[in-house]
């Protein structure tokens, strides 16, 4: 699309918004048809290293779940019923012919269900090809770069395969500075929320950071600019509201729904990790003239936490309540998605942390599936309430 100045904001996040609401990802097979991609590369969450895929010639396309747009009919039978909706539902979507488009799927080593979801995929869809990134388990071990540049190799090789391109370290290049540049765009807009939050809802910011799954990342960067600008020049007047932070839904996506019953019961989301894989590093990729290393070294020294990432070299949960902190919070609001182990864990630590900081905090739980919001939108309400009003 290219933008026009006439274009509103409104009509830009409408735009965003129907492009998420399809399971079909006919955008993605628009663009492959027309023969601006030769593959398309489906990228399971949490954090996969698109520009690889990008620079080899495909479109790496975010598989964030189904939400509550499917019946679960045929992936029951390949997984237990305790596990995370976004497991079976992407599935479903690959059982029920939705991803027929796509050349191959990248799955990563995140935890046990994501892991079976690789090898079920592998036989479900045994004409595409499915790969498995491992990422290192010892951030703090001293090989971890090495090790993840030629796991990087591998794959970069593997994805060359499907769209029968060669890559040279400049179109590596090329595609980490245009990736960087979303990331960089992404992490203003995220400013912008957090010191004038009137000015940018979470559900605006939202759909602009997840339309970035199913566009390319060439059009999502002039969507991100020319939201910043429009947001930049808004006005208005803060309201009165609780100032949270979210954590918890780094993988499986809580429905959209849920996120707008945050805001409406009184907070202002100043900072999440609700699609955290798309801003994953804490500043700009360097260049030493590797860019295979570099991109390894950056998800290794220059990466968010996450409950997917084992980094033994500090607490997750201190930093948390540093975040807060930061972001000037009243609160955090855990929201994790059901049967997450990872998720579930890191409470379990993020929720002494934060009584022992004396930072308030309440936990929900959601999963795609879910229509009615109107009990956890009254819980939020209570705890609005406790802190405005104490
Ligand atoms: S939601 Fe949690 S349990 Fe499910 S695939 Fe993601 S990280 Fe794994």
């Amino acid at each position: 699309m290219a933008i026009q100045s006439t274009v509103s904001f409104e009509e830009l996040i409408e735009e965003c918004n129907d492009a998420i609401a399809t399971i079909d990802f006919a955008d993605a097979q628009a663009w492959k048809n027309e023969g601006h991609t030769q593959a398309l590369i489906g990228c399971f969450p949490v954090y996969t290293p698109v520009e690889l895929f990008h620079a080899a010639g495909a479109l790496p396309v975010g598989l964030t779940g189904a939400g509550n747009k499917i019946e679960i009919s045929h992936a029951d039978s390949r997984f237990q019923s305790f596990i995370c909706s976004i497991i079976k539902s992407t599935l479903e979507l690959a059982m029920i012919g939705n991803l027929d488009a796509f050349d191959g799927f990248v799955f990563h080593s995140i935890c046990d269900p994501a892991r079976n979801l690789a090898s079920v995929f592998a036989r479900t869809m045994n004409t595409k090809q499915v790969e498995y990134i491992h990422f290192p388990q010892r951030i703090p071990s001293y090989e971890a770069v090495v090790y993840l540049e030629a796991e990087y190799r591998r794959i970069l090789a593997w994805a060359c395969t499907l769209t029968g391109r060669s890559v040279t370290d400049e179109d590596l290049r090329r595609s980490i500075a245009l990736y960087d540049a979303v990331r960089s765009a992404i992490g203003l807009l995220y400013d912008v929320r957090r010191n004038e939050p009137h000015k940018l809802s979470t559900l605006e910011l939202y759909a602009l950071v997840r339309y970035g799954h199913v566009a390319p990342p060439e059009k999502h960067l002039r969507i991100l600019e020319h939201a910043l600008e429009y947001v930049r020049a808004r006005g208005g007047t803060p309201k009165d509201r609780a100032r949270v932070v979210v954590v918890g839904s780094f993988c499986e996506q809580p429905p959209m729904d849920l996120i707008a019953s945050i805001e409406q019961a009184g907070c202002y989301v100043v900072d999440d990790d609700f699609l955290l894989g798309r801003r994953f590093f804490t500043g700009g990729i360097a260049d030493t003239g590797n860019p295979l290393y570099d991109l390894a070294d950056a998800y290794v020294h220059g990466s968010v936490d996450s409950s997917v990432k084992h980094d033994l070299g500090h607490s997750k949960a201190l930093s948390l309540v540093q975040r807060a902190r930061d972001h000037r919070a009243d609160a955090v609001v855990v929201l994790t998605a059901k049967f997450c182990e990872p998720a579930l864990f890191d409470y379990v630590l993020y929720r002494k942390a934060l009584q022992e900081a004396h930072m308030p905090h309440v936990f929900l739980e959601f999963e795609e599936k879910m229509w009615l919001f109107d009990k956890i939108k009254t819980e939020l309400e209570t705890f609005v309430e406790s802190l405005l009003f104490s």
